[in-house]
């Protein structure tokens, strides 16, 4: 057998070791053995990257016109296309995840980068009315260096949503990606440079969130900092960046609601809800965790839900017909079986799940998926976002009771409502305190809408035309007529 390759951090226009020498192994959830080497990027790699981020940002990158700025990133949107099952392995070989789930995503990849490829020439300022004599108008600039940090769950996918806007509005930018699953982004940095993005304007950095992660966000040429991640890192990474009055935009947890009033279709309903919390092992901001769900109907509700999370195949990601991987780490499944533990303590029923399924890969991270039926309102499994396959299922009596229950949770990333009264879509939908909300759809992501969370779950949104904003300052500028 082949010798797993090493892969280096990318900074400048090439791939170079670490600093400091330090090599580690990348993880494959899936048998809990090596998938690759990685360079472990450090304090002093991040000062480079973010050194040539700099010099990029004032060379050929700043001078460009927005259409051809535009034109590199449908060229990489392109590449990323050309290059997607290779992308897809790495990520499944990384992450966990099933390859076909992870082949959707390296699609959804190239299309944010296309959608921003054509975005680059389409997002300017406005002439303002002012009293004086004269014409005040408004200027979109970049930023400056901006550092994209981003997570395990949803790696290529997530950089792209931040790169892909970064880029098209000419700023320059240190990605660092999560250290378990760097390859895509490391990968991307290739073709990026095969598309034709100057040198030093896209670097990345595989390394560990302190010492790498930390020295970025400190660094004083970094202007913005982009972070997607946990609400813990994201709240240390908002203080840390009020020290230099750094830009900061933030997508963090989730413990989002899935409301199904009595008169939902149930059987589509019960199909789309399983998937709302059970897809990508449950690894998902987004995952509909908690269930409310109208008293008249709960029973039923939870017999067909258990029936259909029984159903669905557990096993080798890279196995056709498998719906489900192992979670990221040994650590995260041991977690998440701390949770299942403290459901039942708490006094939900387990209904099924929450086992170590047998006949798979002993070295990889495997879990069934969880229902638990009945959890208390200040349970742990109810109020802390799990990050796992574990859903909790409570009844409700009327609509002002759902909305208690969903609003009552310091997160307000995602949510669904499963009804056919259009008054209650409107009345309930307004109540609910979150940051996107699919109606008789388990979606949360349309790469064309904002997206972004209330309360803890984050700070800006992104994604759709919104996000350009996150990445520009506005110049307000008057040229007197007198
Ligand atoms: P995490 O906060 O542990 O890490 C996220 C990233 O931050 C990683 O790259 C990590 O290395 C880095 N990091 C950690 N400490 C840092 C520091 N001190 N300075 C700078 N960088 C640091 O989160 P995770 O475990 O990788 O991801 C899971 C979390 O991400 C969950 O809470 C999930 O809800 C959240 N998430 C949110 C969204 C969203 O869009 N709202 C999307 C995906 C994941």
């Amino acid at each position: 057998m082949s010798a797993p390759r090493v892969w280096k951090l990318w900074i400048g226009a090439r791939a170079v070791p670490a600093a400091s020498g330090k090599v580690y192994a990348a993880i494959n959830p899936a048998d809990g053995k090596p998938s690759a080497m990685v360079a472990e990027a450090g304090e002093a790699d991040a000062d480079a990257a973010v050194r040539a981020a700099a010099r990029a940002a004032v060379g050929p990158w700043a001078r460009m016109s927005p259409r051809e700025r535009g034109r590199v990133l449908l060229r990489l949107s392109g590449l990323v296309r050309e290059n997607a099952h290779e992308l897809a392995m790495l990520e499944t070989r990384s992450a966990g995840k099933p390859l076909a789930d992870a082949r959707d995503e390296i699609g959804l990849a190239a299309d944010v980068l296309e959608y921003y490829g054509g975005a680059a020439n389409k997002f300017f300022g406005e002439t303002v009315p002012v009293s004086a004599s004269g014409v005040c108008f408004t200027l979109r600039e970049p930023v400056g260096v901006c550092a994209l940090i981003v997570p395990w769950n949803f790696p290529l996918v997530i950089a792209t949503w931040k790169l892909g806007p970064a880029l098209a509005c000419g700023n320059t930018v240190v990605l660092k990606p999560s250290p378990e699953t760097p390859l895509t982004a490391l990968r991307l940095a290739e073709l990026a440079a095969e598309a034709g993005l100057p040198e030093g304007v896209l670097n990345v950095l595989p390394g560990p969130g302190p010492g790498c992660g930390s020295a970025l966000v400190e660094h004083p040429l970094v202007r913005k900092i982009s972070f997607t991640g946990s609400t813990k890192t994201g709240t240390w990474i908002a203080k840390a960046a009020a020290d230099g009055v750094k830009r900061v935009s933030l997508e963090l947890g989730g413990k989002s609601p899935n409301i199904v009033f009595d008169d939902a279709d149930l059987g589509v309903c019960v199909e789309k809800s399983v998937w709302s919390v059970f897809a990508n092992a449950g690894q998902d901001c987004c995952a509909r965790s908690r269930a409310i769900v109208h008293r008249k109907i709960y029973d039923r509700f939870v017999a067909d839900f258990a029936a259909r999370a029984r159903k669905i195949v557990v096993g080798h990601p890279e196995k056709r017909g498998v719906q489900m991987g192992p979670l990221i780490s040994q650590r995260q499944r041991g977690r998440v079986e701390d949770y299942v533990a403290s459901g039942r303590a708490e006094g939900a029923e387990l209904v099924c799940g929450g086992k170590r399924p047998a006949g798979l890969p002993a070295g990889g991270f495997y879990l069934s998926p969880a229902v638990f039926a009945g959890a208390d309102a200040n349970a742990r499994i109810w109020r802390e976002e799990i990050f796992g396959p574990v859903v909790a299922i409570v009844p409700f009596k009327d609509e002002e009771e759902a909305v208690a229950l969903a609003n009552d949770s310091p997160y307000g990333l995602s949510g669904s409502l499963w009804t056919r009264d259009v008054g209650r879509v409107l009345r309930v939908g307004r109540a609910l305190q979150t940051g996107v909300l699919s109606v008789n759809s388990s979606s949360s992501v349309h790469l064309e809408a904002p997206f972004g969370g209330y309360k803890q779950s984050g700070v800006g949104r992104e994604l759709g035309m919104k996000a350009l904003e996150l990445y520009t300052e506005t110049k307000s500028v008057f040229v007197s007529g007198v």
